[in-house]
């Protein structure tokens, strides 16, 4: 086993990399850019090397860069994680010139499975089952048209060299051929540099299913069994699962098979994955007749491997360490068993409802559910950042992957929306609600399964609001009122809910909600019950409101609605979040509004009971916008009321000390006339 590696990566990968090397007593080196100088994987590794500019052709793929770096740490081995240089033959070939071990398959493989029309025709004669199409080096428009007709419409044409879901074009007909070839072209050539594409039926309502495979140096290779990563929004992974619902102990030995004479037709060393797109010709209630046929391979580590990990009990990362170091796998074919269903969700900060747009800013708040890092568990959070930590616009998206595990696929389900539940994400935008609802589907919980669910579901998935104004609001102003109580300590006279002593004693508050503006009224009660009311006229909500603090957030009671609800307030905007979804509501600060409305009227007027605490100015005094007028005290907190507008004062109406009502007249002030 290698004493030490370097990581040439970021993020959640490189951190989990980390870890299975600490457990094993590897030592780390890390590499990290401008962006990155203060980043966690900078933190969990015992070394680090910086290696350049922000955007990744500035660092994290200067490959000459990174191999000075190993060989000035005295690393022996490097391993790339997922993305950036892990697929990159050149570089596999450089690390070996330098006399470092690259922890993944010889360059011939990762060439041999670069391009997809390449490594159609390897699998050809390796006898793989391949998608009806054609995939020659000939690349004559007029030769493509006629291939397209005769493999018969819908097709898909695919860039050789593409990935990630970039460079395919559906094409429904004839007619339609040329344009979407000379566009897929165009993208092709952008994206990639290389122009050459393939063409192949397109398949209806298919499933993803993906095999991991493992070969040694030794000559031996064995299937992890598979992954259903048929979740996708354009053509990316949203949630995977295994093993795939509906597979059976045949086609999943027929599949691991033709995924071991795959790796084998290329020599494979290392983790790697066979991807097959699965046609359903029998419909979702017919598993035995799915037909699966070879997409593409993936010379690397995954990014959904921990689902594999989970079902399998092992670690995929110590597996690559010993493979690459000369061991032989840890277990044969006949050793490997399934336990239990894990299921992933991927976490990446972008709105959803925003045609998924990325988002970047600060998690303010990283709130996780109990779970495990790096390791199996029941609730598995991997991720590469810390609250407080930036989503840069550098690297891509994703901010975590939540992983569950439970003994059937029912309970990994529940698993899976009570964590989701549970993470609060507060500074960006996350697709954390809607993975929420994605795996509450009808489709998915029933496991009726293919690429174009989320197209499909798409009316309950997006712009969805399940909690409602009263919920939100009631969550406000419990959390108000709990912030009041713990300021005002102990005391019973100098509790700001005492006013009930005096009678009955009503607060308004104003929200901003879904960019409507909406008010409530909360009644302190003789005997210190509240009353809520929200809203007005037919609208409005009212009722008790019993709310108490949890360690995990406020335990609540309202209209007829009892939930867990977890506030976070970021300046005036409380992000709400309950078992039901999360929203967000803005709490109107009326003393601060207090002077908007005194300018109509010339009336200053207290917007909340409170006290008089002092005037700034007398009668007769000449005073300017924005100067102070008066001080009062409410909620505990002193707010200072401004002059709305130029002026002279007229006339005090209160002294110092008095209590106030809502809406009484502070003061009168005289608004001089504009020049
Ligand atoms: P990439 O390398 O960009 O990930 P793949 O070839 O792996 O591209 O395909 C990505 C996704 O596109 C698949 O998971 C599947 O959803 C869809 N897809 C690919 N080929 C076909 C096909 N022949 N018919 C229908 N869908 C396909």
């Amino acid at each position: 086993m290698f004493t030490k590696i370097l990581i040439a990566n970021r993020g959640e990968i490189a951190c989990r990399v980390a870890a299975t090397a600490k457990r094993l007593g590897v030592k780390t080196v890390a590499v990290y850019s401008d962006a990155d100088a203060n980043a966690k994987h900078v933190a969990v590794c015992d070394e680090a090397v910086h290696i350049g500019g922000s955007a990744p052709k500035d660092s994290y793929l200067r490959w000459e860069r990174i191999i000075e770096a190993a060989k000035a740490t005295g690393a022996q081995a490097i391993h790339p994680g997922y993305g950036f240089l892990s697929e990159n033959e050149d570089f596999a070939k450089a690390c070996a010139d330098a006399g470092l071990v690259f922890i993944g398959p010889p360059a011939s493989a990762i060439n041999a499975m670069g391009l997809k029309a390449e490594s159609k025709r390897l699998m050809e004669l390796a006898q793989v089952p391949l998608v009806p199409g054609y995939h020659g080096a000939d690349q004559d428009p007029a030769l493509l048209q006629r291939e397209a007709d005769r493999i018969g419409y819908p097709v898909l044409i695919k860039a050789s060299a593409g990935g990630g879901g970039k460079g395919m074009r559906a094409v429904d007909k004839a007619e339609d051929f040329a344009a979407a070839l000379d566009s897929c072209k165009r993208e092709a050539i952008n994206s990639f540099g290389d122009d050459a594409v393939l063409v192949e039926k397109y398949v209806q309502r298919p499933r993803h299913i993906e095999i991991q495979v493992f070969g040694d140096t030794h000559g031996n290779c064995v299937y992890l069994f598979e992954r259903d990563c048929s979740v996708q929004r354009r053509h990316q992974k949203v949630l995977e699962e295994a093993p795939a619902p509906g597979m059976t102990p045949e086609l999943r030995a027929r599949m691991g098979e033709a995924a071991v004479a795959a790796a084998k037709a290329v020599k494979y060393v290392g983790a790697g994955t066979v991807e097959f797109i699965v046609e359903q010709p029998g419909g979702y209630d017919a598993p035995e007749q799915m037909k699966f046929y070879f997409m593409e391979m993936n010379t690397r580590l995954q990014v959904e491997h921990p689902v594999t990990e989970a079902i399998t009990g092992l670690d995929l990362v110590e597996w690559q360490l010993r493979v690459a170091s000369g061991e032989p796998l840890p277990l044969r074919q006949e050793d490997l068993r399934i336990t239990g269903h894990a299921i992933e969700a991927r976490i990446c900060a972008e709105n959803p409802d925003n045609n998924f747009l990325p988002a970047t800013g600060a998690l303010n708040v990283y709130a996780l559910p109990e779970c495990v890092t790096f390791e199996r568990g029941a609730v598995r959070v991997d991720s590469g950042v810390r609250q407080g930590d930036a989503i840069s616009p550098f690297y891509d998206s994703m901010v975590a992957k939540l992983i569950v595990h439970g003994d059937t696929r029912e309970q990994a389900l529940a698993r899976l929306d009570e964590a989701l539940a549970q993470t609060h994400i507060v500074g960006l935008a996350t697709n954390v609600q809607f993975l929420r609802r994605v795996a509450r589907t009808d489709a998915f919980t029933n496991a009726r399964l293919d690429t174009a669910l989320i197209p499909r579901e798409q009316a309950v998935l997006f712009h969805q609001e399940p909690v409602g104004l009263p919920l939100a609001a009631a969550a406000a102003v419990a959390q108000t009122l709990l912030k009041e109580r713990t300021s005002e300590g102990v005391d019973p006279f100098s509790r700001r809910d005492g006013f009930h002593t005096h009678g009955v004693v009503q607060r308004r508050f104003e929200f901003e909600f879904g960019g409507e503006h909406a008010k409530a009224w909360l009644t302190y009660e003789r005997g210190g019950s509240l009353r809520l009311a929200v809203g007005e006229g037919d609208a409005a909500v009212a009722g008790p409101l019993v709310f108490s603090a949890r360690a995990d957030g406020i335990e609540l009671q309202f209209a007829g609605q009892r939930a867990r609800a977890a506030v976070y307030a970021q300046g005036e905007v409380d992000h709400v979040f309950t078992p039901l979804g999360a929203t967000q509501i803005t709490a109107i600060d009326l003393l601060a509004h207090a002077g908007e409305a005194a300018a109509e009227g010339g009336r200053l007027t207290a917007p909340m009971p409170g006290k008089v605490v002092s005037f700034a100015v007398k009668a007769g005094d000449v005073v300017t916008k924005g100067q102070p007028l008066a001080v009062m005290e409410a909620m505990k907190m002193e707010h200072t009321i401004a002059a709305p507008a130029d002026g002279v004062v007229q006339e005090l109406l209160y002294a110092p000390g008095d209590q106030v009502t809502e809406g009484s007249e502070l003061l009168k002030l005289v608004v001089a006339e504009k020049a």
